[in-house]
């Protein structure tokens, strides 16, 4: 309240443009100025990964790890039936149209680890299976530094399911 009313303005009419030109990637559909997006143009990305996000915000996460480089698709939501949101809500017939025509070896859901992102999860996952393509989900696990005596038992009993062959 103590800033000069210009300052204010400045302010308001920046995230005015950013509201102006910030728009839906016709792909994938996240957030972007430019359509297609940087993600979607980029050549060096592997085109044989497709990754699903429920929002736009899942893949700044996943791209901070540096430890992916497919493409992504985001869904705009999970399924809910609670909130009356079902597949015809989301970008699932996009979805499934991308698969036909990118043909990824790899589809990588990344929904959250929670009742939502499961059903969507399992929902996607045989929907997409009979094309026979890999369908795969993210670990659960520990938290890195963490010490098995505090992990609550789902964690813990996902982990197990989860576990991976070292040799
Ligand atoms: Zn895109």
């Amino acid at each position: 309240m103590n800033r000069p009313r210009a300052e204010a303005e400045a302010l308001a009419d920046a995230i005015l443009a950013v509201k102006d030109r910030v728009k839906l990637c016709s792909i994938c559909y996240s957030l972007t100025e430019e359509d297609p997006c940087e993600l979607c143009t980029d050549v060096r990305r592997d085109a044989s990964l497709l990754c699903v996000v429920a929002e736009a915000k899942d893949i700044y996460a996943i791209e901070r790890t540096s430890a992916y480089r497919g493409r992504y698709h985001v869904l705009g939501g999970v399924i809910s039936p609670m909130d009356g949101i079902g597949p015809a809500q989301l970008r699932v017939k996009e979805l499934i149209a991308r698969i036909a025509s990118e043909g990824p070896a790899e589809v990588v859901i990344a929904t959250n680890p929670n009742a939502e992102g499961e059903a969507t999860a399992l929902y996607l996952s045989r929907l997409i299976a009979p094309s026979g393509i890999v369908v795969s989900r993210l670990a659960y696990g520990l938290p890195i530094g963490g010490d098995l005596d505090y992990a609550d038992e789902v964690t813990l009993a996902k982990a197990l399911e989860g576990r991976r062959i070292l040799s």
